[in-house]
């Protein structure tokens, strides 16, 4: 079994899910008491937020290449880094390690085109949203059309993202307020939903969607395990 290198708690809420999720899915696949080999390599995620809503990206980036390059160091085979968001940074986190990064928007396109879906809609950060590194590679390289809220209901999937779940905090009203956006993005064409920010699994799932949900914690940590297990 190969070794999972994590770079986790962005936020804690998420990484506490993928460490399950993984843990879970080895133990269905080897049975008995086997486990996920792993590092989890835990960052300060005040820290992060705080460059990302200042706009420091290179700060930002230079963290994740250091926590990368630990956890080569580590012994880890391959790098899982457990958020959207931090693949802003994915090319320059590839150019620093020798292992392989396990990309969460590739492993998330694949299923949908497993599925012959085309249009999605993306709930996510405003950063993942808006700029072009997560939904230009999901047109480039899987040829989806992505579609994202308007403006006001973006920054309010946003804000419900650092100002509650990040936080570990779930709301009623905010989960009414995501299916309600769903539901335009669906209205508008969308044929699946990607839960594109690591934590709205916390608030959202199948049932509360018409159209098939694709959830980036569960897809990423379950393509973790399937690196791990390959020979
Ligand atoms: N976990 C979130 C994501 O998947 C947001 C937190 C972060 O800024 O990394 O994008």
């Amino acid at each position: 079994m190969k070794t999972i290198g994590l770079i986790g708690v962005m936020s804690w809420e998420s990484s506490l899910i993928y460490y399950q999720l993984i843990n879970q899915k080895v133990k269905e696949k080897l049975g008995g008491h086997h486990s996920a080999k792993s590092l989890l390599y835990s960052v300060d995620f005040h820290e992060i937020k705080n460059l990302q809503h200042e706009g420091k990206w290179e700060q930002a980036t230079e963290l994740m290449i250091d926590a990368a390059k630990r956890l080569e160091r580590g012994g880890a085979d391959f790098v899982v880094i457990c958020t959207n968001t931090m693949h802003k940074m994915d090319s320059q986190v590839e150019a620093a390690i020798t292992i392989p990064l396990l990309h969460i928007a590739d492993a998330t396109a694949g299923e949908i085109r497993r599925q012959n879906i085309k249009k999605v809609g993306l709930l996510a950060t405003a950063f993942t949203m808006e700029q072009d590194f997560y939904k230009g590679r999901l047109a480039e390289r899987f040829d989806l059309d992505v579609l994202v809220p308007g403006e006001v209901d973006r920054k309010l999937v946003h804000d419900i993202i650092y100002q509650e779940l990040c936080l570990g905090v779930i709301k009623r009203e905010s989960k009414d307020a995501y299916v309600e956006i769903i539901k335009k993005l669906v209205w508008d064409g969308a044929r699946a939903i990607i839960l594109g920010c690591t934590e709205i699994t916390l608030l959202i799932s199948q049932e509360d969607c018409e159209v098939p949900v694709f959830d980036t914690t569960k897809i990423h940590a379950e393509s973790a395990v399937e690196w791990a297990l390959q020979a």
